[in-house]
């Protein structure tokens, strides 16, 4: 549900702004250069046929993944990851506060079912929120829900190591849980990095390898597992300070502001 489409969204193949397509309101976008890119369910989709390089990408793809991920396995996950009760109703609103007031764009990074950026749509309804994932069922269960919610997000089907949003446009990135499931994180901090205004901030939740619980499984099927310090020095080597950082059971919340 939305009719504009936020002008820091650009071109993956020349940069330009993107449109909707004349003649094909909400089924297509386009750039003034002429390329054109399809919409699904209310989803840009910038990416094209499905690539995705790891088992735990391509479960993902799947579309009874998407519809069980928020239904059965993320209300449960972080209580049986930590070991501890950990509903929602504990990690949202940290995310929440995690939102700077000012900040005008608002990405929740490795969306799947959008859970962080409906959280952003509630907390700053003024802002633009844009949700990007590689999975398009995901994506579309998670417009869906924005939908169901009347919550104006932007979904986008786009590799986040190479993100199809401008330089310097965002304010506040959210990742929730998604670092453990990506490749090549050195590229990922140069896009975040790039994209971020320089007052920007970021925050993530993700899993690490050390403390009582660390499932086994979960070294399978390309979850990588982090020390504790692995994400904090990434994010200082890419120009971002630590502002805060929490440790429950294997999961770990981040906060971190650019140093411009
Ligand atoms: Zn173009």
């Amino acid at each position: 549900m939305y009719t504009t489409i936020p002008t820091c969204i650009v071109c993956p193949t020349c940069g330009a702004a993107l449109d909707w397509a004349p003649g094909t309101p909400t089924h297509a976008v386009d750039c003034r250069s002429g390329h054109r890119f399809p919409v699904h369910g209310g989803v840009i989709d910038l990416l094209g046929a499905p690539r995705p390089q790891s088992i735990a990408a391509w479960s993902n793809e799947w579309r009874i993944t998407a519809w069980a991920y928020e239904r059965l396995w993320r209300p449960r996950s972080l209580s049986i990851l930590s070991g501890q009760p950990f509903p929602y109703s504990r990690e949202l609103p940290a995310v929440a506060a995690a939102i700077p007031n000012d900040a005008h764009v608002i990405l929740d990074l490795a969306c799947s079912n959008g859970l962080y950026a409906r959280t952003a749509a509630l907390q700053r309804p003024q802002a633009t929120v844009i949700g990007i994932d590689r999975s398009l069922p995901m994506l579309i269960d998670a417009q869906r829900r924005a939908t169901a919610a009347q919550l104006a997000i932007t979904y986008v089907r786009a590799d986040a190591r190479a993100l199809p949003l401008a330089t310097a446009s965002v304010d506040c990135t959210l990742i929730g849980g998604s670092l453990n499931e990506m490749e090549d994180l050195p590229r990922i901090w140069a896009e975040v990095t790039r994209i971020s205004t320089p007052t920007a901030t970021f925050y993530s939740m993700h899993l690490l390898r050390t403390g009582a619980h660390s499932p086994r499984l979960l070294g399978l099927g390309g979850i990588t597992l982090f020390g504790a310090d692995d994400i904090p020095t990434a994010l200082t080597h890419a120009g971002w300070s630590l502002t805060d950082r929490q440790q429950t059971g294997i999961v770990q919340t981040i906060r971190a502001l650019r140093r411009s």
